[in-house]
């Protein structure tokens, strides 16, 4: 078990690294929590408390930081996201290309971040209106895989919810916002390994999979 690294002065931890994690101490040896070793504490960059703005603003547990001045205790959980499976009357996937970093340029599912005050299924829907022009009729839930997603040099850690989208009228098709294009590709076509974030990649992985025994898929009817 060797020193993983001693983190700023402001922070009062230390992290000693051992198989796929690893486990924070502060600095009279009390055990704080465990993380896994290629995550930084997702407040790491958080140096300063959101409430009254001292500096001070120490990891708490695995997921949360606190203020040493006001004991404002921030906790850091998954944003919710939504992906949508949408197959037309061939069987055809329909995918678009990241018109943005993260990923830029690869493969991606009609999809992105659940508004606050949104649940997950109005959440897909709106996605799917924005970036397609399309109206999914119904939109049935399949798994979520958890992700990370860097944006402006921080990572936001995601859950991604899937759904399996059914709809009726393709005609409107029209790639805009995060995706430049929009295009169906028979599922032997599909490269997972096109998709450029890694939930979607598994994602797709696993739907394949499901759509190659048919009396198993999650079809709808
Ligand atoms: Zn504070």
């Amino acid at each position: 078990m060797g020193q993983r690294s001693e983190k700023n002065a402001n922070s009062t931890f230390i992290s000693y690294g051992m198989y796929d994690h690893y486990y924070v101490f502060m600095k009279d040896n009390r055990y704080l929590c465990t993380l896994k070793n290629d995550m930084e504490h997702p407040l790491e960059q958080f140096k300063h408390c959101p409430k009254c703005g001292a500096a001070g603003f120490r990891v708490h547990d695995f997921k949360s930081k606190r203020c040493g001045k006001c004991g404002f205790t921030y906790y850091f959980n998954a944003s919710a996201a939504t992906a949508a499976f949408i197959l037309n009357e061939r069987e055809e996937l329909l995918v678009c290309r990241r018109k943005n970093d993260p990923a830029k340029g690869t493969w991606d599912l009609p999809g992105g971040f659940i508004d606050p005050d949104e649940t997950a299924e109005e959440g897909i829907r709106r996605e799917i209106k924005e970036e397609t022009s399309l109206e999914a009729r119904e939109c049935r839930y399949l798994f979520s895989l958890p992700n990370r997603y860097e944006y402006a040099g921080f990572t936001v850690h995601t859950l991604d919810l899937f759904f399996l989208c059914r709809v009726d009228d393709f005609r409107p098709l029209a790639a805009h916002d995060d995706a430049s294009e929009c295009f169906f590709l028979p599922l032997r076509d599909i490269r997972p390994s096109q998709f450029g974030l890694a939930s979607i990649r598994k994602a797709a992985t696993l739907f394949l999979q499901t759509r190659r025994f048919p009396d198993e898929s999650p079809a709808m009817e």
